[in-house]
């Protein structure tokens, strides 16, 4: 299948890096030309697009989402691999990097979620972060980075956290030996442990991670990472004081080797959801969500460049699991009354994130290059995902075409993300998706093939 692209307004490779009005030629699954004038016989494609007027960006990759993730409490998140992934592909993203928690050997580990992502028919590509939960786990590392290329550390939640300064240091350690990357969720655990028995109600929750709780941690994380040379990535940064500090530790740095990313909700959404939304349950995630003043500021900070690209961290959870159903939907109603701090946490996102960032850019004129940047090809380049992120010759056929002049209301009838309500419910968004493109394959006309493993299983 021979689809030739023609007005395309897009940064891209061709070879050099430059922003102009493009024919793109995809043959099957792979970007094959890239023309400034119209081929002569473009009539013998087997299917031509004229996209006059619309801008053209690489597929966007979603550096952290949570699919049929299952939490301390058993409750598996609302969206699996394939309502995930066909959620993210409306919404314009064609790559996304889950996580992997240890269970057995690194290859075992990561064969058996790579068969979880085949079973549930996963439409996008995808790549893993690997897990380290405890500091014994140090031994999975040498394994685990022959095939990843990161590891995720919480300093938070029981059973998962690594917060002790020596625990941090010697893992920091073992992932810098290995050139690998370190993500970290960064919260104080004993703030948070010591807040939670004074909260009276869900109202309330908010309260229990103060912002200096994020702040201590990440100052106390970069330290251990420039300690031990690692190369650091925070984790949904949700205070601009927050990418203040991270920059102090960028400068300091090689540039490149300190990298963070902010969620959807955390530069769109503020917390007077706290006192306005109905259903408090939907609201139960960390970090909380900021004030109005840290949301302008950050949307500032990604607009500078300052914040290297945006993620969604989905993890959608039903109003019944909340409550106390380990399943979604279909499970038998309980009536266990849980505190909020035991429910568990996440929300949407993976839907609506391009266009909110792109929203987010666009009103401030940033150009397509730093859009393409953010969405896509910075995590790309950050977590080595061959023949991603970029309009070039020889890469994935991944595109998303978006009509600059029309704007995206986020209703329910355009949602596919699994909840009972998205928080970003009728927000209006510039700009519209009109056409996503999966490894050749146009969303919505053709057959999509499913997505495979990113790196290859020893
Ligand atoms: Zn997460």
């Amino acid at each position: 299948m021979k689809i030739l692209l023609k007005n395309c307004r897009c940064f891209h490779y061709s070879p050099t890096p430059v922003t102009s009005v493009v024919h793109i030629e995809i043959t099957d699954r792979t970007i094959t030309n890239i023309f400034d004038t119209l081929p002569a016989n473009f009539s013998s494609y087997d299917r031509t697009h004229d996209f006059t007027g619309l801008e053209v960006f690489p597929g966007s990759i979603d550096p952290h989402v949570h699919l049929s993730y299952v939490q301390g409490n058993k409750a598996v998140s609302a969206d699996s691999f394939n309502t995930g992934s066909l959620a993210a592909i409306a919404g314009g993203t064609t790559t996304v990097m889950d996580f992997v928690e240890p269970c057995g050997t690194a290859v075992e580990t990561i064969q058996k979620r790579v068969n979880t992502a085949k079973s549930e028919k996963c439409f996008v590509d995808y790549a893993f972060h690997f897990s380290i939960a405890n500091v014994q786990q140090i031994n999975l590392i040498e394994q685990a980075a022959k095939i990843e290329r990161s590891f995720k550390i919480y300093t938070v939640y029981n059973g998962l956290k690594i917060d002790a300064a020596a625990d941090l240091h010697s893992v920091l350690s073992e992932i810098s030996k290995h050139k690998c990357i370190a993500m970290i969720h960064c919260e104080n655990d004993q703030v948070i442990a010591q807040n939670i028995p004074k909260v009276k109600s869900i109202e309330e929750m908010s309260t229990v991670r103060p912002t200096w709780n994020e702040l201590e941690a990440t100052t106390r994380v970069l330290t251990l990472a420039e300690l031990t040379n690692c190369s650091i990535h925070i984790a949904h940064v949700s205070l601009a004081d927050q990418v203040r500090i991270i920059n102090v530790y960028k400068n300091r740095y090689n540039h490149g080797k300190v990298t963070c990313e902010i969620t959807g909700h955390h530069f769109i959404l503020n917390n007077g959801l706290y006192k306005t939304h109905a259903h408090k349950e939907d609201l139960v995630m960390s970090p909380p969500l900021q004030s109005e003043k840290d949301v302008l500021e950050l949307q500032q900070l990604l607009r500078e460049g300052q914040i290297d690209y945006t993620c969604s961290d989905h993890c959608p959870f039903t109003r019944r699991q909340r409550n106390g159903d380990f399943a979604p939907f279909q499970a038998e109603e309980t009536k266990v009354e849980r505190k909020f701090y035991e429910m568990p946490g996440g929300t949407n996102g993976i839907q609506v994130r391009f266009i909110a960032t792109y929203s987010t850019l666009k009103s401030a004129n940033c150009s397509l290059e730093q859009i393409s940047k953010q969405t896509s090809e910075n995590v790309a380049e950050r977590f080595q995902l061959p023949l991603k992120g970029r309009i070039q010759v020889g890469f994935d056929a991944d595109l998303v075409v978006v009509n600059p002049y029309l704007d995206t209301i986020f209703s329910e009838n355009v949602r596919k993300e699994r909840m009972d309500c998205s928080l970003f419910n009728d927000m209006k968004f510039s700009g519209k998706i009109e056409k996503v493109f999966v490894r050749g394959k146009e969303f919505g006309v053709d057959q999509l093939e499913e997505g495979s493993y990113l790196r290859k299983l020893l």
